[in-house]
């Protein structure tokens, strides 16, 4: 079987955790393909929580190869904290796989990231202040650190030395003193090449031996659509492409290897962090959403922002990651709440109807939300397995949310434990074959 991949259709956070886990039980090899330890999964297993921050979440599975893609940002500390912390847990790590590509944050990459939101000040961007973006950015720059340096001890001081000296400069009117010490930094990260060497490999032709092979192979993204660097509410979007294209370049592999493309999205909305969110629920229904749905980051611990299911951003992530897929998780939270409004399209502040995405921010941010109604239901559904045990209320409003998107919906959750879901119509069948 094939190449599928697996993103975020909202603002992250979608439950793209839990379909990797199911779907990677029948995978060979699940890689992620961008973004750092600025992303959480959390998934339940046997009542038993685990939370991944660089990690794929397949490591779960005895026997599988799982890879930190050259498009992944590592923090070799976090990296070796997660892999110490899977040892303690009795879980066997030898199916790691970290490509020599991948770049590394560097302690100066965190410092700067925090400077940079302090300045901004009021618009500051709510990053999750380690060091992504900073990394990215010497990625960019070509002034990046990568993991195969680490074997290198010459090379690395090298290059630290180089990255450096403008560090200082860029820190220097937020800290006194930086304390940016070659040698000891040298030194630490020499130590976590010692650790990392075991797992470090050319992982893109790690996927394509695989894909060659006919084995399934999972391309695991973090973050979401509407958080991209190039086609997200920039700046309020996170430093990498967290789209469905970016699983070729983040992992190494062509788009013709890609079969399928499933969109993750909750029943309702959520954001962290700043920037525009026309569905917004400013009020006690939102906080009842955010309390109900545990609404707060596995990374950062804060609170979400919560709304109703914005079905323009929706299509929209359909359109740019061209789903073949939809998994809508945690329908449960919404019982009890009626009636149900989804948006169907945006009203402009001069009144124009917008029934896409505006590509100018200004717009979007004026933009007022335009809802249908749809009556909610009152019953848990967190025991119902199939789609048939739902209430015909709930099964309403997966039809309306589906043909609106444009999408059919295959998987649908009802509660974070891995054995509640619904597979919808042909999925499961369909999986199992495969
Ligand atoms: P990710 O950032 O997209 O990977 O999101 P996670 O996989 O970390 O999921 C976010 C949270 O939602 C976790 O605490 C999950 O246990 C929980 N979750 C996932 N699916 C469901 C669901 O269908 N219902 C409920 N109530 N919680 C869910």
């Amino acid at each position: 079987m094939p190449g599928i991949v697996i993103v975020g259709a909202q603002w992250g956070d979608e439950g793209k955790g839990k379909l990797t886990d199911l779907l990677a039980e029948r995978a060979d090899v699940v890689v992620r393909f961008q973004g750092g330890n600025n992303a959480g999964h959390t998934i339940v297993r046997d009542g038993e929580e685990f939370k991944f921050h660089l990690i794929p979440s397949g490591i779960l599975y005895p026997g599988k190869t799982c890879v930190v893609g050259n498009g992944v940002v590592i923090d070799p500390a976090i990296f070796i904290g997660e892999l110490d912390g899977l040892r303690r847990r009795g879980i066997d790590p030898s199916g790691l796989r970290i490509s020599a590509n991948a770049h590394l944050i560097m302690p100066y990459h965190v410092m700067l990231d925090t400077a940079g939101e302090a300045k901004l000040g009021k618009l500051e961007i709510g990053t999750t202040k380690r060091g992504i973006g900073p990394c990215y950015a010497d990625k960019a720059a070509r002034l990046g650190i990568r993991v195969q340096d680490l074997l290198d001890a010459k090379i690395l001081r090298k290059k630290i030395m180089a990255a450096l000296e403008p560090k200082q400069q860029m820190l220097r009117p937020f800290l006194r003193d930086p304390k940016l010490d070659l040698h000891a930094m040298t030194e630490e990260y020499l130590r976590y090449g010692h650790r990392l060497e075991p797992f470090i490999a050319d992982t893109a032709r790690l996927c394509w031996d695989a894909l060659d092979a006919g084995r399934t192979v999972i391309f695991e993204g973090a973050q979401g659509t509407l958080l991209d660097l190039d086609h997200g509410t920039y700046p309020f979007v996170t430093s990498s492409n967290p789209i469905a294209g970016a699983a070729c370049v983040g992992a190494g592999v062509g788009p013709a290897d890609i079969d399928e493309v499933w969109g993750v999205a909750k029943a309702y909305t959520t954001r962290v962090g700043a920037g525009p969110f026309p569905t917004e629920l400013d009020d006690q229904l939102g906080a009842h959403i955010r309390e109900r749905g545990g609404e707060r980051g596995t990374t950062t611990g804060r609170d979400r922002r919560t709304g109703w299911l914005d079905l323009v951003a929706l299509r929209y992530a359909a359109r740019l990651n061209r789903l073949s897929a939809l998994a809508i998780t945690k329908l449960d939270v919404l019982s009890g709440i009626d009636p149900l409004r989804v948006a169907v399209r945006y009203r402009s502040s001069e009144g124009a109807r917008l029934d896409e995405l505006p590509y100018h921010q200004s717009v979007l941010h004026a933009a007022e939300a335009e809802y249908e109604e749809l009556p909610g239901f009152e019953d848990e559904i967190g025991a119902c397995r199939s789609e048939a045990e739902l209430p015909t209320e709930a099964r309403d409003y997966l039809d309306f949310v589906s043909e609106h998107a444009g999408v059919a919906i295959r998987l649908v959750g009802v509660g974070p434990g891995r054995e509640q879901v619904i597979w919808m119509g042909e999925a499961e069948r369909h999986l199992r074959a495969a």
